[in-house]
């Protein structure tokens, strides 16, 4: 079985995000960048599966400029066997993604493709539903348990009211949620042997897509400033607080 996982370079999740003094972007100057955390999950998934003797070939595939090529690195010292770089400079959006991402389904024929159910910079929760729908696939999305079983994958989705499994066939599409799986910390000689792995680079004008996005950015604003709390004396004077100035209790 051949798994195709996406991986994207968004800003780490424990850099306190900035934005820019115009409004109109995130701050990206000097800060640490890192694999979309829900991505990790879905390399960790794939090597998982190789692991157990299911999959044979991993390929991680990330759309971007040059920057990217550090993520795809991470995914092969995590265990992807190959990578591939779509180069384009423009911040393409989900649907250009899934176009470019269905290009590379169709050259590689994998039997997985597994996708973050979204990216933590965008929070899109897009690409995986347009791929699934431009291929055709099946598609199970917010992943939490995943079983194969020859061409059926059993899936266990994270939806609303608990828990939702559905059985798809395979050639799929897989989304993963944050419980699928904890993701391994890649080793030195892990690091060292992923500097050899392949890395291909390919541009969207060769796959026949125009990276274009219909969404304009208007502006973005931070969260509120949160005031200050107070430490209060006696459960009493809490009680007055809740009551005299929060207005909460009656
Ligand atoms: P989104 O729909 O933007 O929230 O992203 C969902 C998932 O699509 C991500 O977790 C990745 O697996 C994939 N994806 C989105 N953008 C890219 C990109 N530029 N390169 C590779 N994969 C991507």
């Amino acid at each position: 079985m051949k798994i195709l996982v996406a991986v994207k370079r968004v800003i780490d999740y424990n850099v306190k995000v900035r934005v820019k003094a115009d409004r109109s972007d995130v701050d990206l100057a000097n800060v640490k960048m890192a694999l979309n955390p829900f991505c990790e999950i879905a390399v960790e998934q794939a090597v998982r599966l190789k692991e157990q003797g299911i999959a044979t070939e991993i390929l991680v595939v990330s759309i971007g400029n040059k920057s990217c090529e550090e993520q795809l690195r991470t995914a092969l010292a995590l265990g992807a066997d190959r990578a591939l770089r779509i180069d384009t400079e423009a911040a393409p959006d989900a649907l250009s993604v899934a176009r470019l991402l269905a290009k590379v389904a169709e050259a590689e024929q994998p039997d997985l493709i597994l996708l973050g159910k979204q990216a933590i910079d965008s929070d899109n929760n897009q690409t995986g539903q347009m791929l699934a729908a431009l291929l055709d696939r099946p598609q199970a999305t917010f992943a939490s348990e995943v079983k194969i079983d020859g061409k059926t994958l059993q899936v266990t989705r994270e939806v609303d009211g608990g828990l939702q499994t559905l059985n798809v066939t395979l050639p799929a599409v897989v989304t993963t949620d944050l419980r699928l799986n904890e993701p391994r910390y890649a080793s030195l000689p892990n690091i060292m042997k992923a500097k050899k792995k392949p890395l291909e680079v390919k541009t969207a004008e060769a796959l026949g897509v125009t990276v274009a996005s219909n969404i304009t950015l208007v502006s973005v604003e931070p969260p509120a400033q949160r005031s200050a709390g107070i430490k209060v004396g006696s459960v009493a004077e809490l009680v007055e607080k809740l009551r005299n100035e929060a207005k909460v209790i009656a």
